[in-house]
């Protein structure tokens, strides 16, 4: 990417480092937002020595629609043999963009939300309804503040996780239309144990595995990308929560034979850890077991890591013991915010990389749309404005009004005159607002409907970061939509976060 000229006297004016700044990197390309990696806390890759990745949306990037598909019928279809759920609710539907991640499910009301970063409650629907505004504001805008860790509310922070909001709306729409009443605790409770034991039992695996090429999507530069990161002298290894009758498969679908090097998988991680529990990983100390290929036990007693080998389990402390590799040198990447980051964030120094796969379709919307964030920005300028404004000349009113009470006759009529051009110019900035606040308004529906109908974007929710994003930037020191995006990056690349600015030092010009 070009640099901007910095305005700096002495080598800096140099027209040959002038030449340099305006040369194009990455090999000549451009590299599109949506492929960029974000830091949040600066980083030096050249001193990470290992990088871990996890597998499932991380390595693997799934074809959303149909695995969340799948999962909603499956999960679905067990509710009704084994809860007692009425048989034809298997013919629901599933409505893929009518959840998104970073929502709460409120068990106390069957309602589905989503919060800004000061955790107020923001769009808000019961079933497929919207909650109107005074609806919303007589739930949610008590004197109780919003705790996200009360049993009442569950967050959907995983992309495993939206076919169960899902579930949980369309099945509360459908039931009261019936008329039928509902324990939306225990509804949501249902599903989420279904769910879970559709995951557990194996058998949302197993129809995937019987189609890896319907549910993933190979992504033809992961391997290149992991290749770069080895030549630049650091070692690569797996941690994920998949067992590895799921797990070999997977890897060998989207590495086995894509570059002549590698013959397989396992030929890209000197470590490879299944069945992790993340995030007890990063908090218990669960031994490490040795598989054999087969999948069977070969060691219970695991006394050091060895190139090719597979293990199962374990804990963080362990892995640092066994690789003698830790802290700031290790890099995870992971797509998990609580499992992959904030766990592992509090439990270790491992510098973290988030991969959110909706960034690429969000940052594509938001570049076609720039000028729509540019009229909602310069209306925010000009509503501002106006306030202030319209509150001055509402002080210069009520002054003349206080001077006409006590003023001489000789002078009345000339404040009479003042305060009839007062009240036009008052009445004149009120239409203004107003007229800012609908337009304002008219744009931002517009725009935040174009990208989801129902929710917005994911990483904002009106003028604030939603709370997800707001914990993408406290915890992740780095955020990306896919792994291969370090095919870009130097294995030396120096990550700086942009300059922080709190609200008092955005002044023009700085
Ligand atoms: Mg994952």
């Amino acid at each position: 990417m070009a640099l901007p000229r910095p305005p700096e006297p002495g080598v800096l004016r140099d027209p040959e480092v002038d030449r340099l700044l305006n040369q194009p990197d990455h090999q000549g390309l451009e590299l599109p937002h949506s492929r960029q990696v974000y830091t949040n806390r600066s980083m030096n890759l050249e001193d990470t020595h290992l990088v871990g990745f996890d597998m499932d949306y991380t390595l693997a990037v799934y074809s959303m629609r149909q695995i969340e598909e799948l999962a909603f019928r499956m999960t679905l279809e067990r509710l009704v043999a084994t809860k007692g759920y009425p048989a034809d609710l298997v013919c629901l539907r599933y409505d893929h963009e009518f959840v998104i991640r970073g929502l709460v499910v409120d068990k106390a009301f069957g309602n589905i939300f989503k919060m800004d970063r000061h955790n107020h409650v923001g769009r808000c629907y019961h079933g497929r309804r919207e909650l109107k505004l005074d609806e919303r504001r007589a739930l949610y805008q008590t004197n109780e503040k919003i705790r996200l860790s009360l049993p009442r509310f569950a967050w959907i922070d995983t992309l495993f996780s939206l076919p169960e909001a899902c579930l949980y709306a369309e099945i509360i729409e459908a039931l009261e239309a019936r008329g039928i009443d509902i324990d939306y605790h225990k509804l949501y409770d249902d599903t989420r144990d279904t769910i879970d034991e559709v995951h557990r039992d194996g058998s949302l695996k197993t129809e995937l595995k019987k189609d890896l090429g319907k549910y993933i999507e190979p992504d033809p530069e992961l391997a290149s990308a992991l290749h770069k990161l080895r030549s630049g002298g650091k070692r690569l290894f797996v941690l994920t929560n998949s067992l590895w009758d799921y797990t070999d498969p997977v890897m060998s679908y989207l590495l086995d034979g894509r570059l002549a090097e590698y013959a397989s998988w396992r030929n890209y991680f000197d470590y490879v850890i299944v069945g992790a529990q993340k995030p007890a990983f990063f908090a218990e100390h669960k031994p490490f077991t040795e598989l054999r290929p087969d999948g069977t036990v070969a060691s219970t007693n695991v006394e050091s890591f060895e190139r090719g080998r597979i293990y199962e389990g374990g804990n963080l402390f362990d892995f640092e013991r066994l690789t003698g590799y830790g802290g700031e040198n290790v890099l995870y990447v992971g797509d998990h915010i609580y499992g992959d980051i904030i766990r592992n964030r509090k439990a270790s120094q491992w510098r973290t990389c988030f991969v959110v796969q909706e960034l690429e379709k969000e940052i594509e919307y938001i570049d076609e749309h720039r000028d729509e964030v540019h009229k909602l920005n310069e209306l925010d300028a000009l509503r501002g404005r106006l306030d202030d404004l319209i509150n001055h000349h509402k002080l210069m009113l009520n002054s003349l009004d206080r001077k006409l009470d006590r003023a001489a006759p000789a002078l009345a009529q000339e404040l009479e005159a003042m305060r009839t051009r007062e009240k036009r110019d008052l009445e004149t900035l009120r239409r203004a607002f107003k007229a800012a606040i609908t337009e304002s308004a008219d744009t931002e529906r517009r725009f935040e409907r174009g990208a989801n109908a129902y929710w917005g974007l994911v990483f904002k929710e009106g003028n604030e970061n939603s709370r997800f994003g707001e914990q993408v930037q406290d915890y992740a020191d780095l955020y990306t939509s896919r792994v291969s995006n370090f095919l870009y990056y130097s294995p030396m690349q120096v990550f700086r976060s942009p300059r922080a600015a709190m609200p008092h030092e955005r002044i023009r010009g700085y």
